[in-house]
């Protein structure tokens, strides 16, 4: 029926899993958005998509949790103990800054790491992994809001 991207059944299928209507609401919902949402979020947008057909929250975790095990969505651990979730198949490969305060991500390209990457192992012989890279910090518009947004920064999760 549609055409242009890889079906997400068959993208479900080539990872070797069966094809579950949860399975395939989050993928798409992982790969319309392009971003990086928690499990909460994906289940808010299903439930915005499709208020006909209820699913439940533990139903996108475990989806999210088959998916990720076959390498179909990777995931973004944060110091706060936040998870998030982003499709990974057709996507260039990119680094993360992750706001402490917000939980905003901002997607870093390789190259600025890369050089750094290069400089660790010249320097010290230390070859790092830096192909998943998150890095902790405040984001711009949180220190914009506050000058003391370091110490000020709460990082309650919004309600679920
Ligand atoms: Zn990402
Ligand atoms: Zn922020």
């Amino acid at each position: 029926m549609t055409r242009g991207p890889e079906p997400i059944d068959d993208v479900i299928r080539a990872a070797g899993l069966r094809r579950t209507t949860p399975r395939a609401l989050v993928l798409h919902t992982l790969r319309s958005t392009r971003g990086h949402l928690t499990a909460s979020e994906i289940f808010e947008q299903i439930e915005d998509d499709r208020p006909a057909e209820p699913i439940a929250v533990s139903t996108v975790y475990r989806a999210l949790e088959a998916l990720e095990a076959k390498g179909v969505v990777s995931a973004l651990r944060s110091r706060s103990g936040e998870t998030r979730y982003e499709w990974s198949p057709e996507r260039p490969a990119h680094h993360h800054l992750i706001c402490g305060a917000c939980g905003a991500v901002v997607e870093l390209d390789l190259d600025s790491v890369e050089q750094l990457a290069r400089e660790i192992e010249s320097r010290t012989g230390f070859q790092p992994d830096i192909r998943h890279l998150a890095i902790d910090g405040i984001c711009e518009q949180c220190r914009g809001s506050s000058d003391s947004a370091v110490s000020g920064a709460s990082a309650t999760p919004p309600a679920r």
